[in-house]
């Protein structure tokens, strides 16, 4: 007998977010998940990277020390894993709630650069793409500068790899502006809404 390709498909749908750090991604998808009508689940990455004020470890992301950064990854519990910005700063996706969301029917959003977008879509080639552009390179680093949580240092190389991340937007389904947060909110519900037609 045939099993049909469709029963080892989840029913939720992998949406992939990608975008220079500072082009406004988690605020776009706080609103979009407040004004959405499907089941969006936002997965919370890990990070070895510090927690800035404001920031709620679980929630913003699982602050995990090196250590234990590196026992996840030596036991295969990363969908994928990077070194962002240089030495030092590891962020990856945990399998485990990606998969138990996407079994449950849910849209499960990664926020993940580009080298983690390019893992997962070997792993989904059906995912949803969508990057997230600055207004502009000077409202990029107002932005940056104003967070005042980061070293000259750290927010150069923020910039430096804001270019090499718009350098790959291009291979992203979706493109969306972020120089007015409302209209961006409702870009987003719209392509989501069209994937769900
Ligand atoms: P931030 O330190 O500003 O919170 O995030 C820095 C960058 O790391 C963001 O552009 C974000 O897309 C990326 N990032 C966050 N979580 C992950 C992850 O789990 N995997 C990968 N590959 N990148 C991530």
């Amino acid at each position: 007998m045939t099993v049909p390709d469709s029963a080892a498909v989840p029913p939720g749908h992998l949406v992939i977010v990608s975008g220079p750090s500072g082009a406004g991604k988690s605020t776009l998808l706080c609103r979009v998940l407040d004004q959405s009508t499907f089941p969006l689940a936002v997965s919370t990455s890990a990070t070895t990277r510090n927690r800035r004020p404001g920031e709620i470890d679980g929630e913003s992301y699982h602050f995990l020390s090196p250590e234990a950064f590196e026992t996840h990854r030596q036991a295969g519990d990363f969908l994928e894993c990077k070194e962002v910005f240089g030495r030092g700063h590891w962020y990856g996706t945990l399998r485990e709630p990606v998969t138990s969301g996407l079994n449950a029917g849910k849209w499960v959003i990664l926020e993940i650069d580009v080298e983690g977008a390019l893992d997962v879509l070997q792993q989904f080639p059906g995912a949803i793409t969508i990057f997230i552009h600055p207004g502009s390179v000077a409202e990029l680093e107002r932005r940056l500068r104003s967070r005042a949580t980061e070293s000259e240092d750290a927010i150069q190389q923020r910039l430096a790899e804001a270019g090499r991340e718009l350098e790959r937007a291009a291979t992203y389904q979706h493109q969306v502006i972020n120089d007015n947060l409302d209209h961006a909110v409702q870009e987003i519900c719209d392509i989501l809404a069209e994937q769900g037609d």
